[in-house]
This record gives structure tokens, C-alpha cells and sequence, in this order.
């Protein structure tokens, strides 16, 4: 897969690539991601990639040329292009299983008051990473890659996904690691007993226990709830 994000904040993602999973991911070859920034693509003599907003307001906003040409400079055919905005879709679980799907992303981030509205006539989708402004789209993109990449097959464990959170529409079920007794805090019985049935059964009731109590939402939304009641 292979992911190339526009910005013009490319700094912002040295630490994000530079370490743990993503690392190993890019350093195994599972992913390529690329950074452009887009102030390069400018082909004005300052390299200016914003102006005021015509018809006045607040603000500066990001002019199309630049990041049409960069686009178009990394464009295929199998790209996918992606606007980051808080007017998009929003994101979730479900959206980073679709995009680990595509062969190519393209992550556009904007900053400042945001995009020419032309700009959007580039985008496959709009995603927002949720009701709040940021000052860019440097952090969801990032967000965005680190969801997708480790959905990518053989960055992590596929039995660490297949369970959390959101899966089913239902949270992640509670875990414990050693010392058993922490400060008096034990670790259920259940868990020692060696019973893989009964841990399953018991982590499926906590899964819907607590999705009841903090995400009733989700359980409304789970369209298989009934099957999984069997043990509640
Ligand atoms: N005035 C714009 C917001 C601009 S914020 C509006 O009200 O819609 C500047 C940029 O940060 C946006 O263009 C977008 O790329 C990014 N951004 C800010 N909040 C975001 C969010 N919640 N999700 C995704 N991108 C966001």
C-alpha cells in the first residue's frame, strides 16, 4: 500500500513515522508513505500557497493551483483522494477496514480557514475525525494512516483487531497482566482458571456489559446484538 499526504507542515510528521509500528511497518516494506509538501507545486515567485478570502472574512485560504498540481504529479489511476475536513464524513473503525482496502491514498491537509472550495472538486471523500476545529489536517491525516496501516496484513497480529473495540459494534472487553494482586486489585478468577469457554464467555458479557453502560449507541447500531445477547 502506499500512502502520500500533502502538507505544508511536512516537520509535524517526522516523529510519527519515526517510531514503533509505523516504523517497522515502512521499514518491513508493508506500506510507502510519502510527505509533499505542497508549497513546492506553487508557481508563484514567493512559493504563496494562500490568500484572502475573496468577499472578505477571516482568515487565509489555501489557493487551488498548488495542490491541484501536486495532485495531479502523483495521481494513477487506483489513487484514492482524500480531503481532510471537519465538514466530511466521520471517521471510524469501519472506514479504516474500507480504506486498507485501496491500493493508494492520497491524504490532502489543509490549515489555516481552510480549502478553495474548488479544491474539493479533487477529493473521492471528505473525512473528519470528529465535531472539533484543528488548526490542520496534519494530525487526522495521521490519525487516518495509523488506523489503515495497522490493518495492513502482517503490521500487527490479526487477533489483535479481530476483538477490539468497535468490532461488532462492540467495546473491547477489560485486561489484565501481571502481578494477579495489585494492591489489593485482583485479577478475576475466571481469567486464572485455565477454562478458554468459560474466558470466552465471560469477556463476551463484559464486552456487552460495559458497551451498555459507556456506548449504548452502538449496541443499537449492532446488527447481530440479539446473537451476542446469548451470554448477558
Ligand atoms: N474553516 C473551516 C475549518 C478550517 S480548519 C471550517 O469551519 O470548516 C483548517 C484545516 O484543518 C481544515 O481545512 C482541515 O484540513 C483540517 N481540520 C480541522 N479540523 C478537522 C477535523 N475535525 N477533521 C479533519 N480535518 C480537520
Amino acid at each position: 500500500m502506499k500512502i502520500d499526504i500533502l502538507s505544508i507542515f511536512p516537520e509535524m510528521f517526522d516523529g510519527f513515522l519515526n517510531n514503533s509500528i509505523i516504523k517497522r511497518a515502512i521499514e518491513s516494506n508493508k506500506v510507502e508513505i510519502k510527505i509533499h509538501n505542497f508549497r513546492d507545486y506553487s508557481k508563484d515567485k514567493n512559493k504563496k500557497v494562500d490568500d484572502y478570502p475573496i468577499g472578505g472574512g477571516e482568515g487565509m485560504v489555501l489557493m487551488p493551483q498548488p495542490i491541484f498540481d501536486c495532485v495531479e504529479a502523483i495521481r494513477k489511476e487506483d489513487s484514492y483522494v482524500i480531503l481532510m475536513s471537519p465538514q466530511g464524513s466521520k471517521f471510524s473503525e469501519k472506514k479504516a477496514f474500507e480504506l486498507v482496502e485501496k491500493k493508494h491514498l492520497i491524504l490532502i491537509c489543509g490549515h489555516y480557514e481552510g480549502f478553495d472550495e474548488r479544491i474539493r472538486t479533487l477529493a473521492d471523500e471528505e473525512i473528519s475525525i470528529g465535531d472539533y476545529i484543528l488548526t490542520g489536517g496534519e494530525l487526522p491525516s495521521m490519525v487516518i494512516t495509523d488506523s489503515v496501516v495497522r490493518l495492513i496484513d502482517g503490521v500487527i497480529k490479526k487477533d489483535s483487531y479481530s476483538n477490539e473495540s468497535f468490532n461488532d459494534n462492540l467495546l473491547d472487553y477489560p485486561v489484565y497482566t501481571k502481578p494477579i494482586n495489585f494492591r489489593g486489585m485482583k485479577v478475576p478468577d475466571v481469567l486464572l482458571s485455565g477454562h478458554h469457554a468459560k474466558i470466552n464467555e465471560y469477556r463476551k458479557n463484559e464486552q456487552i456489559k460495559r458497551t451498555r453502560i459507556r456506548r449504548p449507541d452502538l449496541l443499537e447500531k449492532s446488527w447481530n446484538y440479539e446473537s451476542k445477547t446469548i451470554f448477558s
